[in-house]
């Protein structure tokens, strides 16, 4: 394989951090490095989407430049995610690239989410890279229940991704949107399951993200208080002060020696200790997933080899970070609160 060759600006010193106007670092970059997917889960996207043309998307080797110009910037983690990562062509190459940072130790991570049903081309290789965590999105343990949320998915193909990357010796988190009438009855089996395996398991919120067709929000949405109070009447939930750096609040399942996570962005508002901003497979970086100000970064990096003119742009864009979103799902509200589906800005 012929790997993105190492930005020129790699030697490059070490920038001041990236501080936004509420004092928050930012040091936490997720990359959408393609919108399209392989799936259409009806919470994420409507059946018939259209998806960016080419000749928009950044190459693997620009990407690679804008991440290395975010290492540089303070960037300690990168988590890439889509769209479906792993059905962007070529993308394990970008990865192997992006793996000479954790391997330096100017990361302390790579990782990646990813639907699982390319895992099990890739697992041996994304182990390879330097990437020792990853996060796989599963909504449910039922194949005829996948296929519904998925509109199409086979979930034998994501079992069997799941088990090549845990031969491969990658830490696997689970991410289960948590839906009214879908998969509310499962949550236990869920739990269990993930405790068998020696998985942790979050729990998210359903967000108002993009139309996704005929699937109202108000009938997906199911407050994450109401789940947890649930799994209270079947397992133990210890307090755990447990942190990945991302928006989870866990517990410890106190009969399965697993983590429970929750990420719950309208019941429990997560905002004022926000770490990240996004990066979209054209060079759009959001400073906020629920705001719509953005900040284009892909002419300053087209207009120069140097990395000046990008760093400024990236260093403006942090100083409008805003101070959190204004998500709300419920009666009134219960249409998009920003038009981008989540697949444009990664979960
Ligand atoms: N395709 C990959 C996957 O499914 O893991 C990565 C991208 S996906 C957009 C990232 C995460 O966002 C997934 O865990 C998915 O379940 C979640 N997600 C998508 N749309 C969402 C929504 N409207 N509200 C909450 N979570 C959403
Ligand atoms: Fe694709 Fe992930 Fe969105 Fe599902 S949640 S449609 S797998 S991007």
């Amino acid at each position: 394989m012929k790997s993105v060759p190492p930005s020129e600006t790699d030697a490059a010193a070490v920038l001041p951090p990236l501080v936004d106007p509420f004092g928050r670092t930012v040091s936490y970059l997720r990359v959408s490095v393609t919108d399209r997917c392989d799936l259409r889960c009806v919470y994420c996207m409507a059946e018939d989407m259209s998806f960016l043309p080419k000749a928009e998307v950044l190459t693997l080797e620009e990407l690679d430049r804008l991440c290395t110009a975010f290492v540089r910037l303070g960037t300690r983690r990168l988590r890439l995610t889509g769209g479906e990562p792993l059905v962007r062509r070529d993308v394990m190459r970008l990865i192997h690239a992006l793996g000479r940072h954790v391997k330096s130790g100017d990361l302390d991570e790579l990782t990646l989410t990813t639907n699982g049903t390319m895992l099990f081309k890739h697992a041996q290789g994304l182990a390879e890279a330097g990437v020792r965590r990853i996060n796989v999105s599963l909504d449910t343990l039922d194949p005829h229940k996948f296929q519904a949320i998925t509109r199409w998915g086979k979930l034998d193909k994501v079992m069997g991704g799941i088990q090549a990357a845990k031969d491969a010796g990658l830490q696997i988190k689970i991410n289960c949107v948590a839906l009214k009438g879908v998969n509310d009855d499962e949550i236990h089996r869920m739990v269990a399951w993930c405790g068998e395996q020696g998985f942790d398991l979050t729990f998210i919120e359903v967000m108002p993200m993009g139309e996704i067709g005929d699937s109202a929000r108000l009938d997906q949405y199911w407050p994450l208080t109401m789940l947890r109070a649930e799994l209270q009447t079947r397992w133990t939930l210890e307090d755990s002060d447990h942190r990945t750096g991302g928006p989870a609040r866990y517990v410890r399942v106190a009969e399965t020696g697993q983590r429970v996570g929750f990420i719950t962005p309208l019941t429990h508002n997560f905002c004022e200790s926000c770490n990240r901003v996004r990066l979209t497979c054209t060079g759009t970086l959001y400073m906020c997933l629920g705001q719509e100000d953005a900040a284009d970064l892909r002419t300053p990096l087209r207009k120069s080899d140097d990395d000046g003119l990008l760093i400024d742009a990236v260093r403006d864009a942090i100083r409008r970070k805003p101070k959190g979103h204004d998500f709300i799902i419920d009666r009134r509200n219960h249409g998009p609160a920003v038009p981008r589906h989540m697949s444009v800005t990664g979960g």
